[in-house]
Formats: C-alpha cells, sequence, structure tokens
C-alpha cells in the first residue's frame, strides 16, 4: 500500500512530498508538533493535543496556520488516505519558508504544515506491556522550555539512542539534582515504596503530556493516591511499579531501571489496570 504524506495544501507519494530547503524547521528546528493515537481510523485525545498546539504555536509566535476543525479534516483525511486503522499521526508546523536568517521572516510568511500517518497495530505495544519493558537513566541536557512541544529533539534523540544501544525501551531524564524529569518521549511515574503514584509536577521544565492528563483523571475516579511530585533515580529503583505515558505507548509499565529490577520484574497491578482503562476510555472517546 502507497503511503500518502500532506504537505502544504497537497496529499503526496510519501517518497515525494517534500518539504524547502531554506524550511525554518530544517534550519533552526523552529516549529512544533503533535502525535495522536489512531483507534478504527478515529484520533484519540483530539481536543487535548489540538489544545496543546495552539499553546505550543502561541509560545512561539508562529501563526495558527488554520482552524481547528480544518485541521481536524486533514488529519482525518490523511488517516483515511494510509488506510490506517490502528496507529500514529504525526503533525508538524514549522514558521515556514524564508531566506536563512534568525530573526523570524516577513510577516504574513505561511507556516509550513505536514501531516503523515502510520500504521502500528495494538497487539505490539500489548506485547511489551504483558512482559513490560527496560528503562535507562540518561542525563537531561535539554533546554528551559520543554512544556512547548517544539521539534528541538535532538538531546531527547541522544537518550533515546542510548536506551537503544542498552537494550532499554526508553530513557528516564535526570536533572543535576539527580530527580527524574521526564523520558525522552514519554512522561515517567513510579508507585512508591509507600503504595503511592507519584510524576513530576507540571511546573517543572516537562512536556505536560496529554496521556499523563487523561492517566491522571483515571486515577482520580479509582480513588487512588496520586502525588505530583519529583522523585529520585534511587526512589524510582526502590518503587514497586514504574511505567511511562504517551499517545504511542499508552500506560507502559517499565520492569528495569538501569538494569535494577523493579518490585518483582513484572508489570505491576496498577500499571496493567490503568492501562486497560485508558484503552478503553481512548477508544470509547476518539473521533
Ligand atoms: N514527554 C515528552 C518529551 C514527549 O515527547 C512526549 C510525547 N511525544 C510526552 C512526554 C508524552 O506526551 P503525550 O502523552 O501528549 O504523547
Amino acid at each position: 500500500m502507497s503511503r500518502v504524506a500532506y504537505v502544504n495544501g497537497q496529499y503526496r507519494p510519501h517518497g515525494q512530498a517534500v518539504i524547502h530547503v531554506e524550511d525554518r524547521g530544517f534550519q533552526f528546528a523552529d516549529g512544533v508538533y503533535e502525535v495522536w493515537s489512531v483507534f478504527d481510523g478515529r484520533l484519540a485525545d483530539f481536543d487535548g493535543h489540538m489544545t496543546r498546539l495552539h499553546r505550543s504555536l502561541n509560545e512561539l509566535r508562529i501563526d495558527i496556520p488554520m482552524t481547528r476543525e480544518a485541521l481536524g479534516r486533514v488529519l482525518n483525511e490523511t488517516v483515511r488516505r494510509n488506510r490506517v486503522r490502528e496507529g500514529l499521526v504525526y503533525l508538524q508546523v514549522t514558521r515556514g519558508t524564508a531566506r536563512r536568517d534568525h530573526p523570524f521572516p516577513p510577516e504574513g510568511t505561511a507556516p509550513s504544515v505536514v501531516v503523515t500517518a502510520r500504521s502500528l497495530p495494538l497487539s505490539k505495544g500489548d506485547a511489551s506491556a504483558k512482559k513490560g519493558v527496560a528503562v535507562i537513566t540518561h542525563p537531561d541536557i535539554r533546554w528551559g522550555r520543554c512544556d512547548i512541544k517544539t521539534v528541538g529533539l535532538l538531546p531527547n534523540v541522544l537518550a533515546k539512542q542510548a536506551a537503544k544501544e542498552r537494550g532499554a525501551a526508553e530513557a528516564w531524564m535526570v536533572d543535576e539534582m539527580g530527580l527524574v524529569t521526564e523520558g525522552s518521549s514519554t512522561n515517567a511515574w513510579i508507585v512508591d515504596e509507600h503504595g503511592k503514584l507519584r510524576t513530576r509536577d507540571a511546573q517543572a521544565n516537562i512536556l505536560q503530556g496529554i496521556t499523563r492528563a487523561a492517566v491522571m483523571a483515571l486515577i482520580a475516579d479509582e480513588g487512588l493516591e496520586l502525588e505530583e511530585r519529583a522523585f529520585s533515580v534511587d526512589e524510582a529503583k526502590r518503587a514497586k511499579e514504574a511505567f511511562y505515558t504517551s499517545a504511542s505507548g499508552f500506560v507502559m509499565p517499565a520492569t528495569s531501571i538501569d538494569g535494577v529490577k523493579i518490585g518483582d520484574g513484572k508489570p505491576g497491578p496498577i500499571a496493567t489496570r490503568l492501562r486497560a482503562l485508558y484503552l478503553d476510555r481512548a477508544m470509547r472517546d476518539a473521533i
């Protein structure tokens, strides 16, 4: 099946979908992105990701390229044309194409919009979630505005590559205080040694995950105790459970950190339950 990408108003065969060499995304990583998971051809957490997109664009003063409704139609159409039933749809908006110069280009320069979609069978993630995955820790060398979903992801790329080279699925980034910030492309959680759910507070320099927010609502519904408070690498290694959340991985149990077994080395009951609840809710509410 041939893939199709949306680029600035046109649906193009994947191999011919190109962006200008002087696009600000390519030259300066001057752009933002979002990723939605797709269930049965529909988008999960549609409003959450759309709201964060608008916030990211606003923080960087990039013009909103089209209305929510129009963008929604482009996302759905890209999913449809790629025949994705279960998978991901990716959107990138950059400050557009202009002669390479650091300051913002002239007013009225159109933002660039790229949308791609790909299939990712749910069964693949479910198989990993049943066994649990390994996590490593890695210094957090990112900038001071990790709350904006920018395409400046080189530190995240280096962390994820380090994880891969050590046979792990994710890297948890660690600040100068020895506290975990978040994963390279996920939010980090533990069930601490006292049985309390912990995740880094949103005031810290982290991305406010849409899945993180959805899981928080589930935790409240379940009457579980949650503390939005930083945890150290040591606390994580002593935790009863560890897991991470993202639009592409949902809730993923981590069964080792830097080779240290977490709990009994099997996916824990809380992470397993939250994964099931999240998937139920996301499938029901996808649009
Ligand atoms: N943190 C980072 C650094 C991320 O890149 C992501 C997702 N791409 C997340 C957290 C999880 O966010 P979400 O649940 O919205 O996918």
